[in-house]
C-alpha cells in the first residue's frame, strides 16, 4: 500500500488513461457500487466526486454477507459475475482486502421436485454459459463436504467459481484507492439530485453543476430521484442475517427448499433468510433483526449442517435490497448526464466490481448494458417484491 488511504490495487500503470480528461462527475453512494464507480472513473481521468450521506459502506453494502459467484443461469448475469470475481481476485490481498475461495452449493430436498429440476435445468444453463458448475446427488455430495447433511437432499449444483470477502472492507479499498487516483471523497454529506443540467445540490444550498450525475445510493435511490421528477421501478424491501460460532469451513451452502442461506466467517458462520416481500421505507424500516429470527433460523441452520448445532449468537440485523418489476437491476442513463445503478434483489455487492466498471465505462461514452437499461420501465409499474435468492430465473 503506497499510503495509509490510498491502496494500489493490482491494475497496471497502462490501466490509468485521461479518457476521462475535462468530464466531471458527481458519485451519489459510497456503498460497493458507487465507490467501484468512482474509482473507475477516476482512473481514467474523470474529475469525480464521491459523495455519502454517512460513510463509506454505511448501508446495504456494510450489512450484506460478501457471498460471491457467477452461478448465474443467465448468459450475461455469468459474464457480469464473473467479471466481478476476477477483479475481487486481482484486487485481494494482505493490504486491501481478504476474497476466501469457497465453493457454493445449492440444493434442493427429495420432497421438493419443482426445486430439484429447478436446478438440474439451472445447471445444464450454466455450463451451456462456461460457468464452473455440476450437478450431485446427496451421496456425492455428502462425501464432498462432510460439514453438510445430504440424506435428504435430491440434487445440489456445486459451483467453483465463488467465495466470500468482507464487503465494508472491499468498499473502504475503492473508495480509498478512488481518492489515490484523484477523486474527492464527501462524507456526512447528504445530496439532492437536480436534472438539466445534471447537478447535486448540498446540504448547505451549494450547487455542484456536472457533466454527469451517477445515483448509486442504493435503497434511497428512488426517492432521491423522485425529489428530482424522475420515476423508477424500484422497491426496496427488508432481508436479515446473522453472525454465530460455530464450525464451518465450507462450503457456501443456499438451502432453496429450507429458504436460508449460509457460509463460514472470521466468527464462526454467517447466515441469512428472514425476507420480507413487501415494500420497506429506507427511513423508518427497523435495523435489528426480528426477536425470534435467531431462534427460527436455527433449527433449519441445525438440520442441514450439524456442527453447528449449539452455537451462540454473536450478532442479527436487517438491511434493505432493492427489487424490480423483472428482477434485473437498473443500470444505465435515465436521461442526458444522469445515470442510475440499482435493483440489485440481494445480488448487487458480488456484482458490484462489474457494475461499477461497466456504468464508468457507458459514463466515459461506451456503450451501456442493454439488459439493464433504466427507461424499459416507465418507473410507474405495479409489481411485487420477490425474493431475489429463488430459482426460477432462466
Ligand atoms: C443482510 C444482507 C445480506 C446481503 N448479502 C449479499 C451477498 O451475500 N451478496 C451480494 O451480492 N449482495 C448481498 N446483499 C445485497 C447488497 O448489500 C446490495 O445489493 C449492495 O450492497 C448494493 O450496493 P450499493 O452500492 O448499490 O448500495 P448501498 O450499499 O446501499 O450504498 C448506497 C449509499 O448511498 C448513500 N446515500 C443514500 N442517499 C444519499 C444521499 N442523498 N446523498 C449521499 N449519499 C446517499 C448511502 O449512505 C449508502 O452508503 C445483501 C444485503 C443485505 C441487507
Amino acid at each position: 500500500m503506497s499510503g495509509a488511504d490510498e491502496p494500489e490495487l493490482a491494475v497496471g500503470a497502462d490501466a490509468f488513461t485521461e479518457r476521462g480528461a475535462g468530464l466531471e462527475v458527481a458519485v451519489v453512494g459510497a456503498g460497493a457500487v458507487g465507490a467501484t464507480a468512482a474509482y473507475d472513473l477516476a482512473s481514467e481521468g474523470a474529475d469525480v466526486t464521491l459523495y455519502d450521506r454517512e460513510s463509506v459502506a454505511s448501508d446495504a453494502t456494510g450489512r450484506a454477507a460478501g457471498i460471491c459467484y457467477d452461478a448465474f443461469a443467465d448468459g450475461l448475469d455469468a459474464e457480469i459475475a464473473n467479471g466481478a470475481l476476477e477483479r475481487f481476485r486481482a484486487f485481494s490481498g494482505d493490504d486491501t482486502f481478504p476474497f476466501v475461495e469457497c465453493p457454493y452449493v445449492w440444493l434442493a430436498r427429495e420432497d421438493d421436485a419443482d426445486r430439484a429440476d429447478a436446478i438440474r435445468e439451472q445447471v445444464r444453463h450454466m455450463q451451456d454459459n462456461d460457468v464452473v458448475a455440476f450437478e450431485m446427488d446427496g451421496d456425492a455430495l455428502g462425501e464432498r463436504f462432510a460439514a453438510l447433511r445430504t440424506d435428504d437432499i435430491a440434487v445440489a449444483g456445486v459451483a467453483g467459481g465463488a467465495g466470500y470477502t468482507d464487503p465494508a472492507r472491499y468498499t473502504a479499498c475503492l473508495a480509498a484507492a478512488a481518492t489515490g487516483a484523484g477523486a474527492t471523497l464527501e462524507t456526512d454529506t447528504p445530496v439532492e439530485v437536480r436534472t438539466d443540467p445534471p447537478r447535486v445540490v448540498r446540504p448547505d444550498g451549494a450547487v455542484h453543476e456536472v457533466d454527469a450525475v451517477l445515483v448509486a445510493a442504493g435503497s434511497r435511490t428512488k426517492a432521491l430521484l423522485a425529489d428530482a421528477g424522475l420515476s423508477i421501478a424500484m422497491k426496496p424491501y427488508r432481508v436479515q442475517a446473522l453472525v454465530a460460532d460455530g464450525d464451518l469451513a465450507e462450503p457456501m451452502c443456499y438451502d432453496a427448499t429450507g429458504d436460508f442461506y449460509l457460509r463460514p466467517h472470521p466468527d464462526g458462520f454467517l447466515a441469512g433468510d428472514g425476507t420480507e416481500e413487501r415494500e420497506a421505507d429506507p427511513d423508518a424500516y427497523d435495523r435489528g433483526a426480528d426477536p425470534n429470527f435467531a431462534a427460527d433460523l436455527s433449527e433449519r441452520l441445525t438440520h442441514r449442517v450439524p456442527t453447528v448445532a449449539d452455537s451462540d449468537l454473536e450478532r442479527a440485523w436487517a438491511g434493505l435490497c432493492t427489487a424490480t418489476p423483472d428482477r434485473d437491476p437498473l443500470v444505465g442513463a435515465l436521461e442526458d448526464g444522469l445515470y442510475v445503478a440499482t435493483g440489485f434483489q440481494g445480488h448487487g455487492f458480488m456484482r458490484a466490481p462489474a457494475i461499477g466498471e461497466r456504468i464508468a465505462e457507458e459514463i466515459l461514452g461506451g456503450s451501456g448494458i442493454d439488459a439493464f437499461d433504466p427507461t424499459r420501465f416507465d418507473g410507474d409499474e405495479t409489481f411485487d417484491v420477490v425474493e431475489g435468492m429463488t430459482l426460477d430465473r432462466d
